[in-house]
C-alpha cells in the first residue's frame, strides 16, 4: 500500500470518528435537568409603540413569566420625523409602566445604550454607538444614561445591552466602573477573560426557541441556557415593522403558553440567572467562542448546528478537544483529496499535454501568493469555514503540482 493510500485511510477514519463524536458528544438525554430561558425585548423608549409593549407585558403577566426590557434612556430623533440630531428622554409615563412590573418581580430593566445612534467611525466595518470610542467618551455615555434611567424609574440598573450588539474592551471597563454586573450582546462579542462582568449573549430568536429547547433537551448539559432576543417589529401586527415581521401575537401567545406548560423549562431574568448559580463568567464565554471558532471551520452540511444554546462550561470543555480533532480531520482530508487530484492532473499535464515544468512551478508560486493574499488581505488574517477551506484547497493544489514536478527528477 502506498503512503498516499495509507494517509487517506487514516484521515478518513479520523474524520468520520470526529464527526460522530461531536454530533453525539452533546447527546446523552435522560437525566433530569432544568433548561433556563431569558426573554430580552430590546428598544423600549420614549418613541417605541406603547400599545404593543403593553400587549407584550400582558402576555408575560398572563403566564406569570418574567422578562428583560432593554431601555433606551434618550431616544435619537432620526427616523421619527423630528429634527435630526436631537434626543428624547424616556417619559415619566413610560417609566412608570416599567416600575409597576418590576415591583411585582416580573421584569428586569437593562440600559440599552444612550441614544441608540450609530456613530460613524473610521477603520471599523460596522459602526455602532460604542465600539471604537475612547474610554472617557464611553464612560460618560454609560454614566449619563444610567443616571437618568435610574432617576426616572427609581430602579438600580445592573445590566447593559449595547445597541446593535456592538461594544469593545473600553465598554467592558466603563461598565465595571459604573457598577454594572452584566452585559448581554450577541455570541460574537468581545470578551476579556479577566472581566468581572457576567456575559449573557443572546442565542436565539422567538422562531428558533423551540429548536433550541430541543437541542438543549437532547444534550447532556444540566445547565443549558437559552437567551431569546426579540423586538416589536418581529410582530406582524406592527404597522411600521418594515417587513421584518416574523410571527403574530397569537403565535407569541401559543409560544409562551407552551413554555409555561413544559416542566423542564424555567424562565428567568439576568439577575435570577445569576442567583440560580448559572456560570455566566467571562472565562465561560471565552470557552464558548473558542469552541465555535474551531467547530465552525467545518462546513455546516457535515454536522448539525449547535447554535441556539449557551452550553455550560463542563460540556464545552469536553467538546473542545474533539472539536479540534474534528476540524483537523476535515482540513487534512481536504488536503489529501486536493493533493491527490492535483498530482494526477499535474502528471497528465506534463506527460500528455507536454506542459513545461516552468509553468507548473511558477503556477504553484502564484497559488501560494493567492492563499496569502486571500487570508491576509481579504480576510485580515481571520480564519472561518470558507477561508480555511479555500486556503487548504489552494495549498494542496500547489503541493500537488510540486509533487508532479518532483516525479520528473525522481
Ligand atoms: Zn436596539
Amino acid at each position: 500500500m502506498t503512503i498516499n493510500k495509507r494517509l487517506k485511510i487514516i484521515f478518513g477514519v479520523l474524520f468520520t470518528f470526529a464527526i460522530w463524536f461531536v454530533n453525539m458528544g452533546v447527546a446523552s438525554p435522560g437525566q433530569t435537568k432544568t433548561i433556563h430561558i431569558i426573554f430580552r425585548l430590546d428598544d423600549y423608549s420614549s418613541r417605541s409603540n406603547t400599545a404593543m409593549e403593553l400587549k407584550v407585558i400582558d402576555e408575560f403577566k398572563k403566564y406569570q413569566l418574567p422578562c428583560v426590557f432593554s431601555v433606551i434612556p434618550f431616544h435619537k430623533t432620526e427616523k421619527t420625523g423630528e429634527p435630526i440630531g436631537g434626543e428624547v428622554p424616556l417619559t415619566l409615563a413610560k417609566a412608570s409602566i416599567l416600575e409597576n412590573i418590576v415591583a411585582r418581580g416580573m421584569l428586569q430593566v437593562a440600559l440599552h445604550g444612550y441614544a441608540h445612534r450609530r456613530i460613524p467611525k473610521r477603520n471599523l466595518k460596522h459602526s455602532d454607538e460604542f465600539s471604537g470610542l475612547s474610554y472617557m467618551e464611553q464612560l460618560k455615555k454609560i454614566r449619563d444614561g444610567k443616571k437618568y434611567l435610574e432617576k426616572i424609574t427609581g430602579l438600580t440598573l445592573f445590566a447593559f445591552v449595547p445597541p446593535y450588539n456592538g461594544y469593545d474592551r473600553n465598554t467592558l471597563k466603563a461598565l465595571e466602573a459604573t457598577g454594572f454586573d452584566t452585559i448581554s450582546a450577541d455570541i460574537f462579542g468581545v470578551v476579556d477573560k479577566y472581566s468581572k462582568l457576567h456575559f449573557v449573549p443572546f442565542t436565539a430568536n422567538l422562531i428558533q426557541l423551540r429548536n433550541a429547547v430541543e437541542l438543549a433537551r437532547n444534550s447532556s448539559d444540566p445547565h443549558a441556557l437559552i437567551t431569546v432576543l426579540f423586538h416589536l417589529p418581529d410582530f406582524l401586527e406592527l404597522e411600521d415593522a418594515g417587513g421584518r415581521g416574523k410571527l403574530t401575537f397569537q403565535d407569541f401567545d401559543a409560544l409562551l403558553s407552551w413554555v409555561k406548560s413544559q416542566k423542564d423549562l424555567r424562565v428567568v431574568t439576568f439577575d435570577q440567572a445569576i442567583q440560580s448559580n448559572l456560570d455566566l463568567s467571562a472565562s465561560h464565554f471565552v470557552l464558548y467562542k473558542r469552541f465555535f471558532k474551531i467547530y465552525s471551520l467545518v462546513p455546516s452540511f457535515f454536522h448539525r448546528s449547535l447554535r441556539g444554546v449557551y452550553f455550560s462550561k463542563e460540556v464545552l470543555s469536553g467538546l473542545w478537544v474533539w472539536a479540534c480533532l474534528y476540524a483537523l480531520g476535515y482540513l487534512l482530508s481536504l488536503f489529501v483529496v486536493f493533493f491527490a487530484l492535483t498530482s494526477i492532473i499535474g502528471t497528465k499535464l506534463r506527460d500528455v499535454f507536454k506542459v513545461k515544468i516552468y509553468f507548473i512551478r511558477n503556477g504553484s508560486v502564484v497559488l501560494v501568493t493567492l492563499v496569502l493574499f486571500y487570508v491576509g488581505v481579504i480576510h485580515h488574517g481571520s480564519f472561518g469555514c470558507i477561508t480555511a477551506t479555500v486556503s487548504i484547497a489552494l495549498l494542496a493544489i500547489c503541493f500537488g503540482f510540486w509533487n508532479s514536478f518532483r516525479k520528473v527528477h525522481a
